[in-house]
């Protein structure tokens, strides 16, 4: 007798591409301590050490139980604060402030509130792998918008409108960006804020960089939305060096708040109580720790630069995030396998450009918060001929 089974696995979750970041990482662990980390964005910097304090204290205090569905109260508070003060929108209540578990989760929640099966999410490509695994997790369908060098990697807004269809529901922006460094300034967001008008989508804006630019100040999309269609999501990981903690939030326009609260329940209840008193004490504390890291990012981002252009390299300048987008198109026609050989014959890890979608060809992601000796040595290596 055959056993028949109607168990079977979502699709969506069974034909999901890994990340290809995460194939690199594999590889370089395996490969030996010898090869140089370029690929992943994992700050170079300890916590700060009145963060991590302040996480211990929350726990010799009891804050080891559930806490409510979207933060603690004074966490919440002070972010309405933070994003008044520092992102310039606002005022913002903080009820329409939730806490989430790092960026991503608040990326989640925001998808999952605004797109359901069948539905089309617009996302940058090259873009961070992520949105699209979201999306496609959520059953709905991502579709790139592609940023390409002879645009200056700017989004075009006249191809993106061949690009929508009546089943377009969510923009997402991401600014500083990941992969590309790239910074929009208000007029290109400007022009993404009337096109999301045009055909009435949401926009998610991902702004989990946004404490980390270079040559100009970073600009939230929330500041020029008229019409409450933008859901702010950033992340306390890169700005604090606090990746492992897991805390982010979304700024959500207002009444959204409560639809986003309940969410946590089924998704996570809460977020850990500990982690959130370390948020807390990172945006309220000194700021000293953020810009020596910004300063530090910055510095060696120039000295990456200079190499580049010693050796005729092509690449975009970052203005912000912590990553360079380098050409190497002149080498290969197959970043993937250039990068996995670069780990096992040049000792040296990066990501490969297709990571971040087909319009990565050609290109390598580094990371700059690796150490400046690191980063130079890394170069090198990957660029000896
Ligand atoms: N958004 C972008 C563009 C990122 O690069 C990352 C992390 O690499 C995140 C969001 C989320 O980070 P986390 O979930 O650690 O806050």
């Amino acid at each position: 007798m055959t056993a028949t089974t109607t168990r079977h696995l979502v699709e969506s979750a069974v034909t999901m591409p890994r990340s290809g970041i995460r194939v690199v990482m594999d590889l370089a662990w395996r490969t030996g301590d010898d090869v140089i980390g370029l690929h992943v964005g994992e700050p170079s910097f300890p916590t700060p050490g009145h963060v991590v304090n302040a996480a211990c204290d929350a726990l010799a205090a009891g804050h080891t139980r559930y806490v409510p569905n979207a933060g603690i109260g004074p966490l919440r508070e002070a972010l309405a604060h933070k994003v008044v003060s520092r992102n310039g929108f606002g005022p913002t209540a903080a009820d329409d402030v939730i806490v989430s578990a790092g960026g991503m989760q608040g990326l989640w929640l925001a998808l999952a509130a605004t797109i359901q099966a069948g539905d089309e999410v617009l996302l940058p490509d090259p873009g961070w792998p992520n949105f699209a695994m979201a999306v496609q997790l959520l059953q709905g369908r991502p579709v790139g918008y592609h940023l390409s060098p002879e645009d200056d990697f700017l989004p075009d807004v006249d191809r993106m409108e061949k690009l929508v269809t009546d089943r377009t529901r969510v923009l997402i922006i991401n600014t500083p960006s990941n992969p590309l460094g790239a910074v929009l300034s208000p007029a290109a967001l400007e022009q993404l804020l009337a096109f999301a008008a045009r055909h009435d989508l949401w926009v998610i804006s991902d702004e989990c960089y946004d404490a980390l630019t270079f040559d100009r100040p970073h600009v939230s999309p929330a500041t020029l939305d008229p019409d409450g269609r933008v859901l702010s999501c950033f992340s306390f990981s890169k700005t604090y060096a606090m990746t492992g903690l897991r805390v982010g939030y979304v700024v959500a326009p207002p009444g959204l708040g409560a639809v986003l609260a309940k969410m946590q329940e089924p998704l996570l209840a809460c977020v850990n109580a500990p982690a959130q008193f370390a948020a807390l004490a990172a945006v309220t504390g000194p700021q000293d720790d953020v810009e020596e890291m910004r300063r530090t990012y910055r510095a060696r981002r120039d000295v990456a630069c200079e190499l580049l252009d010693r050796r005729g390299v092509r690449y975009l300048r970052p203005e912000g995030a912590f990553y360079l987008w380098i050409d190497v198109s002149d080498r290969t026609d197959d970043v993937a396998t250039f990068a996995q050989r670069a780990v096992t014959q040049r000792r040296v890890a990066v990501a490969p450009g297709t990571a971040f979608g087909g319009a990565g060809e050609g290109f390598v992601r580094v990371s700059l918060a690796t150490a400046t000796e690191d980063l130079l040595t890394g170069l090198d290596r990957l660029l000896a001929t």
